[in-house]
């Protein structure tokens, strides 16, 4: 019996051990940097609508109708002279933007290369250096702002472009206009997923319109810090597949 009784301990103690071995305590947030994104550069493809290939701000106005802005140079546009709004408007789309946060070390908080992603003209995705921020917050980077905080901080620091590729699911309406589904954003920044098909349940920027069942364009935000914006484009996406099953092909 004795033998027995040190027997199970010594397997409980092997289990345990084994346990220790294969399931270690995981960090909260990653330690280091995430990698260069692999949308990096990544072409328009040949059904995009391209807002901002480098060249000029043809796409783009201000609030107020009048041309946009910001500067232009080098293949990027730097965000000075107040929010721009992309000339085409959209519902559901697939989304793919980069930027570039300048370096302000002595900046804090919303300070700090703040810009904005406005999608629709409605969801903000907040744009910001919140590089090495163990938590981010529902202000932080990749935040729909005010709402969902990133699933987890996947910025590269100052001075190294990002990306952003947003999969954008507009609202939807009955017969009578009235909002059955709300928006949906999935975004992944630099390749990692940041938000996972989030509802959107609210306007917090202020809306083009009152009317959240119209298109609406990429707004991008002039906060007063010189967040560099490149490679924009969109796709749009139909709002359902076909009703008509095609059968395996051989
Ligand atoms: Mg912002």
């Amino acid at each position: 019996m004795k033998t027995r009784v040190l027997v199970l301990t010594t397997s409980l103690a092997a289990v345990l051990t084994a346990l220790a071995v294969t399931c270690p305590a995981q960090p909260a947030v990653p330690a280091v940097a995430a990698p260069p994104s692999i949308t990096l550069g990544a072409p328009a493809p040949a059904d995009a609508v391209v807002l901002f290939d480098g060249t000029d701000l043809s796409k783009w106005v201000r609030g107020d109708g009048s041309p946009a802005a910001w500067k232009v140079a080098e293949g990027a546009m730097t965000a000075g002279g107040g929010d721009i709004l992309s000339k085409d408007a959209f519902k559901d789309a697939y989304v793919h933007l980069e930027w570039m946060e300048p370096d302000m070390p002595e900046a804090q908080g919303q300070g700090r290369g703040n810009s904005g992603v406005t999608l629709q003209g409605r969801y903000e995705i907040q744009v910001l250096d919140s590089y090495g921020i163990d938590v981010p917050g529902k202000g932080d980077c990749g935040a729909v702002y005010g709402q969902y905080a990133a699933l987890v901080n996947a910025c590269r620091p100052p001075l190294e472009w990002q990306t952003y590729d947003i999969i954008f699911r507009a609202p939807r309406f009955d017969a009578e206009g009235k909002m059955t589904e709300n928006a949906r954003i999935t975004c992944l920044q630099n390749g990692i997923v940041i938000q996972n098909n989030v509802q959107v349940t609210g306007l917090n920027y202020p809306p083009m319109d009152a009317d959240p069942s119209t298109p609406g364009p990429l707004v991008l935000q002039d906060h007063g810090n010189p967040v560099q914006y490149r490679n924009i484009w969109f796709v749009p996406l139909p709002e359902k597949g076909s009703e008509e099953y095609q059968g395996r092909r051989p």
